[in-house]
């Protein structure tokens, strides 16, 4: 069943056209990923599936409602750090259980401890460096109760071993759990690691250029990265992307 579709979404901001004729869905328990070019319109797209953007034209449906403008009904943390800077991370991190009124004190402490950041459950945002701020909010998205979470670049500002371990912590949490997973990204290879099918947008105005169904099984090894089918699958997404960047 198809949990989220997006339809034919299109998206300017006066003269700059963003988003153009947008379609993609993402079944019931499955991982996509959104693939493209900086600038490209990745953002926008998942402020309008938040519903903090209302899109010039389309629809989007959860569960085959329109949730077009409409908060709440999906976890999503934007790109740039959301922490409130008044609580405290423990606190921050228990803000999508506490809307929901389903609160999990243990839950969110034993994801703090996961992510390297014990000793920081008093500490407000302002103590923490930019890549722990990025894990606290990640936490916060990934407990929420809500069955589908959109992730916008969520280990950008992380260095290649801890982000490495968040992707498998991510993947770790998303295979206990079934829920729907709809994940931006400009990096090929964590977009094969991640997911199930990934979508590639075009250079703005944004169209869906490619769609591609990851064919490595699961669970997935961090091996997997250094193996001639994994590098052949990265040579040819980044070959598809870099001919429409010219
Ligand atoms: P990405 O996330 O793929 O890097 P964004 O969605 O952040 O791209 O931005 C795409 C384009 O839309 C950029 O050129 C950006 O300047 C523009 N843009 C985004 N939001 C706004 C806004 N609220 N007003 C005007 N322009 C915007
Ligand atoms: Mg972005």
């Amino acid at each position: 069943m198809k949990h989220l579709e997006i339809q034919n979404v299109s998206q300017s901001f006066g003269d700059i056209h963003v988003l153009d004729g947008i379609s993609l869905s993402v079944s019931e328990g499955e991982f996509v990923s959104v693939l493209g070019p900086s600038g490209s319109g990745k953002s926008t797209l998942f402020g309008i599936i938040g519903g903090l953007i209302n899109p010039n034209f389309g629809d989007i449906l959860l569960n085959g409602k329109s949730i077009k403008g409409k908060r709440g009904s999906i976890s999503y943390t934007p790109q740039t750090s959301s922490l409130l800077p008044w609580r405290t991370i423990l606190d921050n991190v228990l803000l999508g259980q506490e809307l929901s009124g389903k609160k999990d004190i243990n839950l969110a402490k034993n994801m703090i401890e996961r992510a390297g950041l014990k000793d920081y459950e008093g500490a407000y945002p302002h103590e923490l460096s930019g890549g722990m701020k990025q894990r606290a909010s990640f936490i916060r998205s990934v407990i929420s109760p809500q069955s589908l979470i959109l992730l916008d670049e969520p280990f950008s500002a992380l260095d290649e071993f801890t982000r490495t371990d968040m992707q498998k912590w991510l993947l770790s949490m998303w295979e206990e759990n079934t829920r729907s997973i709809l994940f931006v990204t400009h990096n090929i290879e964590e977009a094969i690691f991640l997911s199930d099918r990934i979508i590639i947008l075009s250079p703005r105005p944004a169209t869906v250029l490619e769609e591609y169904k990851v064919p490595f099984e699961r669970p997935r090894q961090e091996e997997l990265l250094l193996t001639e089918e994994f590098l052949q699958f990265k040579k040819e997404i980044y070959q598809q992307m870099k001919s429409v960047q010219m």
